[in-house]
């Protein structure tokens, strides 16, 4: 039952061979067994998400379910939850419970999935490992001598170790994608302003973008379905036409059946392939490579000339809002206030000081200064220009090929600590991912291998924009071929 697909689940409740009672009250029995060891799951709260489950269960029984209806699914803890506690991470919001929904939660209630608990993340979205969490760093099941990657990597955690079905996360430079990688999973980062923002806590506005986390493709679009759609709380949604993301899965693209992915062109872009790359991950993303060309993609070479400058455009302009969004953790409304002070400025200081960890820190002090007067034209525009430039390699890119397929990360997970005391090499993990975000466009990370010491691969493909339709049914095609989403660590089946 832990390795079946969200659509085996949904029929087994339709089939009355389960209840949603009695799947979601497994799943809690297992994060009970393997919880303490991973530190995936911050909150759980059996009475709620059983509640929702029985509710489900009588859905289900008056004829009225929908594809999710009683799945159990795992929420990072950045989404806003009504009565759950909602941490983002942090100290500053240790004690906070949430008065609303996110969009994409009460999304996800509305059609009748079970809130199965909220999952460990690095503190306020920030890194890359998942360790700069108040709360402790989260484990990789394939070895937790390792990071699960951040900043989703309680979410990665929980569905590579089977604890929870599906998960949500979210990717400001890469935090559903790297996670994903370095769990073995499936991750995807829609196009910005297909998944409302409203009630998903604030880190880079212009670049966070909710999305799912599966064990597969099939699953990733079960829930994109449910999580994407305008809602006019949120400023950048965007209003289009609703979409069946797994439209295109079974969609052969030539009648030849060996060559389902016939005449699909592939962008390789060469910067992904160079100095940096590890061989185990290169080795594991050629091989990847292969098997499209065999499902029938053909391979075309191109450019992406600025993609050296999307991390250091990257962490100008993502620290840059932040430190403008955390602007609001003040002490005065809601959070952790500081217990002693002597005036209001006092206060706010040293609620500051004491609420946030050093990463965050780091950021605000980063972000106030490419903001402030004299340093604005030298470090924020400037990075506003790179991010232009970056957006048009994309759009040069896609004249010459469908899709673009790389690594998702330069190698494979890492060991804990092994990183957190040089953060300009934590930051450069994010090579491969935060150019997307900072274009806007779709990006899915899916398993394809193992390198070095048996730890998982994950490529990564990206679309243009609104082609996540397309991204979905390359990977679905891809998993149908080869069996790397299927692999799980040992000792959690
Ligand atoms: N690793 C990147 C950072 O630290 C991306 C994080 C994210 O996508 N939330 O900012």
């Amino acid at each position: 039952m832990f390795n079946s697909t969200l659509k085996q689940l949904s029929a087994l409740l339709a089939q009355k061979k389960l209840s949603s009672a009695e799947l979601t009250q497994s799943y809690l029995d297992r994060i009970a067994q393997r919880n303490p060891e991973l530190n995936a799951f911050l909150t759980v709260d059996a009475e709620k998400s059983l509640a929702q489950a029985r509710a489900a269960d009588a859905q289900i029984a008056a004829g009225k379910a929908q594809p999710l209806t009683g799945i159990p699914v795992a929420h990072k803890d950045i989404f806003c939850a009504q009565g759950w506690l909602t941490t983002c991470g942090s100290k500053m919001l240790a004690n906070f419970v949430s008065p609303y929904d996110a969009h994409v939660v009460e999304k996800l209630n509305a059609a009748g999935a079970v809130i199965l608990g909220k999952t460990n993340m690095d503190e306020f979205a920030m890194g890359s490992s998942s360790e700069t969490g108040f709360f402790g760093a989260v484990k990789n099941p394939w070895d937790p001598t390792r990071v699960a990657g951040g900043s989703s990597g309680g979410s990665a955690a929980a569905v590579a170790a089977r604890i929870a079905p599906v998960a949500i996360g979210t990717d400001t430079g890469g935090s559903i994608r790297q996670p994903a990688a370095l769990t073995g999973i499936c991750g995807l980062k829609p196009t910005y302003g297909v998944v409302s923002r409203y009630g998903m806590i604030a880190f880079a506005s212009s670049l966070d973008q909710g999305g799912p986390m599966a064990k597969s493709a099939e699953d990733l679009a079960l829930m994109l379905n449910v999580m994407a759609g305008f809602d006019a709380r949120d400023s950048t949604s965007l209003e289009r036409p609703e979409e069946d993301y797994s439209r295109l899965l079974d969609v052969r693209l030539t009648g030849d059946r060996s060559k389902p992915l016939g005449g699909l062109r592939i962008g390789v872009p060469k910067e992904y392939f160079g100095a940096g790359l590890g061989a185990d991950v290169g080795a594991a993303v050629e091989a990847a490579l292969v098997q499209f060309e065999k499902l029938g993609a053909v391979r075309v070479s191109i450019a992406l000339p600025n993609s050296g400058l999307s991390v250091p455009a990257y962490y100008v302009i993502a620290p840059a809002e932040a430190s403008s969004n955390l602007s609001r953790f003040d002490g005065v409304r809601y959070g952790y206030r500081a217990a002693e002070y002597g005036d209001l400025t006092e206060m706010y200081r040293k609620t500051r000081a004491q609420g946030f960890g050093a990463e965050v820190k780091r950021r605000i002090l980063i972000g106030t200064y490419v903001l402030s007067h004299g340093y604005y034209d030298a470090y924020y525009l400037k990075a506003q220009k790179i991010r232009r430039l970056i957006a048009q390699d994309f759009a040069q890119a896609f004249k010459q090929c469908d899709l673009i397929l790389g690594p998702t990360t330069p190698g494979v997970a890492f060991g804990l600590g092994s990183m957190s005391s040089d953060p300009v090499q934590m930051y450069l993990l994010d090579i491969y991912t935060t150019a997307a975000n900072l274009a806007g466009l779709p990006a899915m990370s899916i398993p394809c291998g193992f390198g070095e010491g048996g730890l998982p691969v994950g490529l990564q493909l990206a679309g243009d924009y609104f082609s996540e339709a397309r991204m979905l049914q390359a990977a679905h095609q891809y998993q149908l071929a080869t069996d790397w989403h299927l692999r799980q660590p040992a000792g959690m089946e």
